[in-house]
C-alpha cells in the first residue's frame, strides 16, 4: 500500500499552508483534493485580505493561491494529487480515495483534514427555482469563468460572505436590489456594510425571504419582516423584482471524515455546528488526526492558513523528522492565532472555543 509521512486531505488555504509547513520539517507529504487544482474557495476571492503579512496581507486571494501553488510546485517533498476524492478513513490511518474511477487505498504516519466546509440551504417556498444560488456559486460564476449570474440580484444575508459577494457582484455590473438579514443587527464587519449602503444598496435587517416568484425561473420574491423568534410577521409581505436569489445564510463544516476516524464531535454553534475537539496543535481525539480550517471552525482564509501552519508542524514534530526550530515556529503561529481572535470580531470565536 502506498504510504506517506502525512497525508493532507482537502487542497484549500488550509491544506496548502499544512503541506508547506510541514514540508519545511524534510517530512514527505502527499495532498489530496477533489477538485482539479488546489485552492479551495480562495480561488474565487478578489479582493484584497486583512491580517498579518506572513498570511499575505494586502494581496487578493486569487493571488494567493498562485504563490501557495508555486510554493508547493517547487518543493519536492510535496506529491500533489487533484481529481482525487478521499471516501473513507479506517482503522490504522487507511484511506480509501478515487482517482481516474478507480479506487486506491493509502496510509500515512499522521493525516490532516482539511475539507472545508458546504453551503447552508435555506428553507422557503419555490427554493428550487432556477436563478437561486448559494454565495459560492455565485462567486464561482463572477470571479471563476467571468459569467454574470443575473441582472438583479436579491442577496439573503448580511454576514461578511454576503456583504462581500455583494460587492463583487456590483464591480461585476450586476445590479443588486437590495440585501434581507433576519437577524436584527448585521453579522458582518461594518466597513463591507458602509461599501455597499454607499454604493445604494440597502440593507434590511429583522426581514426574511418567503417565497420566489417565477414558473420556470425566478422573476421576483416575497420578502416579511420577521419577530424575535424568527417567525414571519403576518401582514408584512412585499413584492421586490429580481432575477437571482443568492443565498449566503452560513457554512457548515464538512466533518464527515473526521467522525469516521473516531474522533470526538460536539456540537458548538459559535463555531458553525460539529466541531471537533482538538488540542492548541489541531490534533483531534483520535491520535494522528489533526485538523485545519473550516472543516475545525467556520472562520476565514487567513485563520485557516494560521490553523493549516499550526497542523502541518504539529503533524511533522510528531513523526520525529522535524528541526528543533518547529516547536518555537509552531508557538510562533499559535501566538498570531490569539491575536487575530482578540477584539469584538473574535469573541465568538473564543466562546466557542471555550465550549469545545
Ligand atoms: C462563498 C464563500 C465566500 C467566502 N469569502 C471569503 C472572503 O471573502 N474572505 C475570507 O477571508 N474568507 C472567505 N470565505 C471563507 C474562506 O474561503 C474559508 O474560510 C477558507 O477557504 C477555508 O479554507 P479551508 O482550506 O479550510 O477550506 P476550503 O477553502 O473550502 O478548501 C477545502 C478543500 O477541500 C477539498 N475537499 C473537501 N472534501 C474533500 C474530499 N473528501 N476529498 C478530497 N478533497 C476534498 C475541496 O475540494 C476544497 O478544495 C468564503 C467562503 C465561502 C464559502
Amino acid at each position: 500500500m502506498k504510504f506517506s509521512d502525512i497525508l493532507i486531505v482537502g487542497g484549500g488555504p488550509a491544506g496548502m499552508s499544512a503541506a508547506l509547513a510541514a514540508a519545511d520539517e524534510g517530512v514527505r507529504i502527499t495532498i489530496m483534493d477533489r477538485w482539479d487544482e488546489l485552492g479551495g474557495q480562495l480561488i474565487k476571492q478578489t479582493h484584497r485580505f486583512f491580517g498579518s503579512e506572513k498570511e499575505h496581507a494586502g494581496t487578493r486571494g486569487i493571488e494567493i493561491v498562485k504563490i501557495l501553488r508555486e510554493d508547493i510546485a517547487k518543493n519536492p517533498l510535496i506529491e500533489v494529487k487533484c481529481n482525487t476524492d478521499v471516501l473513507g478513513i479506517y482503522s490504522d490511518r487507511v484511506i480509501a480515495y478515487e482517482e481516474d474511477r478507480l479506487y486506491h487505498r493509502m496510509t500515512a504516519d499522521k493525516i490532516i483534514i482539511c475539507t472545508g466546509a458546504a453551503e447552508k440551504m435555506l428553507q422557503f417556498e419555490n427554493n428550487d427555482l432556477p436563478g437561486v444560488y448559494g454565495a459560492g456559486a455565485v462567486q464561482t460564476l463572477m470571479n471563476v469563468y467571468g459569467i454574470q449570474p443575473g441582472q438583479k440580484v436579491l442577496m439573503i444575508g448580511a454576514g461578511n460572505i454576503g456583504l462581500i459577494v455583494t460587492y463583487q457582484l456590483l464591480q461585476a455590473g450586476v445590479d443588486v436590489a437590495a440585501i434581507v438579514e433576519a437577524a436584527p443587527v448585521i453579522g458582518g464587519y461594518k466597513v463591507h456594510a458602509s461599501k455597499v449602503r454607499r454604493l445604494g444598496v440597502p440593507i434590511y435587517t429583522k426581514t426574511t425571504v418567503k417565497t420566489a416568484l417565477g414558473d420556470k425561473y425566478v422573476t421576483g420574491a416575497v420578502l416579511a419582516d420577521v419577530d424575535d423568534k424568527f417567525e414571519i410577521i403576518p401582514g408584512t409581505e412585499r413584492e421586490i423584482e429580481v432575477d437571482t436569489i443568492c443565498l449566503s445564510v452560513g457554512l457548515a463544516p464538512l466533518g464527515e471524515l473526521i467522525s469516521q476516524a473516531g474522533a470526538e464531535i460536539r456540537y458548538i454553534p459559535q463555531l458553525g455546528g460539529f466541531i471537533p475537539k482538538r488540542s492548541e496543535s489541531m490534533e483531534t481525539s483520535a491520535p494522528g488526526i489533526y485538523v485545519a480550517g473550516d472543516v475545525s471552525c467556520i472562520e476565514e482564509a487567513t485563520a485557516a492558513m494560521i490553523e493549516g501552519s499550526i497542523a502541518g508542524l504539529s503533524a511533522a514534530i510528531a513523526t520525529g523528522m522535524n528541526r528543533p526550530e518547529a516547536i518555537e515556529k509552531r508557538d510562533e503561529y499559535i501566538e498570531e492565532l490569539r491575536v487575530l481572535r482578540s477584539g469584538n470580531t473574535g469573541k465568538k470565536i473564543r466562546d466557542g472555543l471555550a465550549m469545545l
